[in-house]
């Protein structure tokens, strides 16, 4: 080990900043927030730092570096661009013992400030002993996606129960079993869904019964449109702590290879027209794995309370007293509007949006015709393909123009994605002339034209007037997870000349 990790504890100790800048900012910043008495010298202050001195937070040292200003420090944190000052500085700090930093010179320091995740009162502090600052920061950012922001609350918590928990489990086996518990079961979850009262009580009566009872709960996780990289924070974190976890067939591979390795996973996919597992078999499979008290997680394609039957999981959950958390994700429609290059409204196109589903010619029979036919908004259609001929001649018939254009999206944001394009009036036909397949997502509206010249993601729209239009894949990225070197290179080199 290149350097002794160590907290410093500063509350109320004497430090000084040397600089006056931007950096010198950011230092101080750090110190005040962990209780430092912080002077700050400098010939002069930036505006922040000045206000700062002005109102207390700082002291404010009047002038070029001195001697006599180490000496009551603790440690100092030279942050001027003056390499002869830091040189002084640190002679002078060395000479008295007083730990010293300064930036953009790790050779010379004493101490190294390292990249920190602040879940108060955790901190989780990463350094690569000064060879590779960029990668420690980098390190910061994986880990800090992975940590829930409760996890402060939750160390709270179990501070203030310590001695309870120390005194109920004297056998340190024991007492690390109920820590795991308390760390990722019941009480987490409540504190997640900002129920600190109950995540107390909850952690309270644990400690008053004979073993801490996983109580099971369920989280419904909206696992997005396909592309992994769209799945949220919470909703791979609840992955990653899951025991059980039941997807819909809409579910990428990708997503689910971001789940916890030794989780159970069973789907629980409906085909349209024949369900594999019915919406009550889904509810009873839910409530035995819960019941039994597992941590599920209910994965749906993306978002669970959009066309997702959500609601009814939920109250299926809520009947029987399961504790649930919803994620939301991001539905399809969001999503295939974005990786087609559509905005979804645009001032000079479409005020409001809506999303419906005609996937069977029941639900035909209860949409508002009228309503949908209306211009200047657009409609996003979740459907099965088989009921597009009828949805065109129906909207026609209730007024909306054969010439408004739309985009089918089929697989939106996956390697797959295809956009056809083209008028309502050509709508079914053109879908069977490219064999559209499910999922696919109905986009009409004037702003679906749009995708002929915004479209950004994979293989360009496939226009009925292909032909004419100017291909532009030098602006298009590759899909994604496809180490195509040389294509990427052709791309690149594309870029480069304009
Ligand atoms: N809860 C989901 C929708 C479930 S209904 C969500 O919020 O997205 C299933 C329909 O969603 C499909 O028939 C299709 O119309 C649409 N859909 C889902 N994922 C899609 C994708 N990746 N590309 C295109 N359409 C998709």
């Amino acid at each position: 080990m290149k350097l002794y990790p160590l907290f410093a504890d500063l509350r109320d100790r004497p430090v000084l900043v040397v600089g006056g800048g931007a950096v010198a900012e950011r230092k101080a910043a750090a110190l005040v927030d962990a209780g430092a008495r912080v002077t700050v010298g400098a010939p002069a202050l930036s505006p922040l730092l000045a206000q700062w001195a002005e109102g207390g937070r700082i002291r404010h040292r009047e002038g070029r570096f001195e001697p006599q200003w180490l000496d009551d420090a603790w440690l100092v944190i030279g942050a001027t661009d003056d390499a002869a000052v830091h040189q002084q500085i640190v002679e002078l700090a060395q000479a008295r013992r007083v730990f010293v930093n300064v930036v953009d010179d790790a050779a010379r320091c004493s101490f190294h400030v390292p990249a920190v995740i602040d879940r108060a009162p955790i901190t989780i502090a990463i350094s690569s002993g000064g060879d590779a600052p960029m990668f420690a920061r980098l390190i910061r950012e994986r880990l800090e996606t992975l940590l829930d922001h409760s996890l402060g609350p939750l160390a709270t918590l179990a501070a203030r129960l310590r001695k309870r928990i120390r005194l109920r489990h004297p056998d340190m086996a024991a007492r690390r079993r109920f820590y795991e518990w308390l760390f990722s079961d019941t009480v987490a979850g409540l504190l997640r869904s900002g129920r600190a009262a109950e995540a107390q009580a909850a952690a309270e009566h644990a400690l008053a019964s004979p073993v801490a009872q996983s109580a099971g709960s369920v989280v419904l996780v909206g696992a997005g449109p396909g592309d992994p990289g769209l799945l949220t924070l919470r909703g791979l974190r609840a992955l990653n702590e899951a025991d059980v976890i039941l997807h819909d067939r809409l579910v990428s591979a990708e997503v689910l290879a971001l789940a916890r390795r030794d989780a159970e996973r069973i789907e629980v996919g409906k085909e349209s027209g024949h369900h594999h597992t019915t919406q009550e078999g889904i509810h009873a499979l839910m409530l035995e794995h819960a019941q039994a008290g597992r941590r599920v997680v209910r994965l749906k394609g993306g978002d669970p309370f959009v066309f997702g039957r959500g609601g009814e999981e939920l109250e299926a959950l809520r009947a029987h007293g399961i504790r649930y958390e919803v994620v939301p994700g991001i539905t399809a429609a969001v999503a295939c509007a974005a990786y087609a290059g559509i905005p979804l409204t645009h001032r000079d196109h479409a005020q409001s949006v809506r999303l419906l589903t005609a996937h069977c010619k029941a639900s035909h029979d209860t949409l508002d015709w009228p309503a949908l036919a209306r211009e200047r908004q657009t409609l996003a259609v979740y459907m099965g393909v088989a009921q597009l001929e009828a949805f065109q001649q129906r909207l026609i018939a209730h007024g909306r123009a054969a010439s408004t254009p739309f985009a089918l999206v089929e697989n939106g944001s996956r390697r797959e994605q295809r956009v056809i394009t083209g008028t309502l009036g050509q709508l079914a036909q053109r879908a069977t002339e490219h064999a559209v397949q499910s999922p696919a997502l109905l986009i009409l509206g004037e702003v679906a034209a749009l995708a002929g010249s915004l479209a950004w993601f994979g293989a360009p729209p496939l226009d009925a007037a292909a032909a004419q239009a100017p291909a532009m894949p030098d602006m298009r990225r590759p899909a994604p997870n496809i180490p195509d070197l040389p294509a990427r290179e052709a791309l690149l080199g594309a870029i480069h000349r304009g």
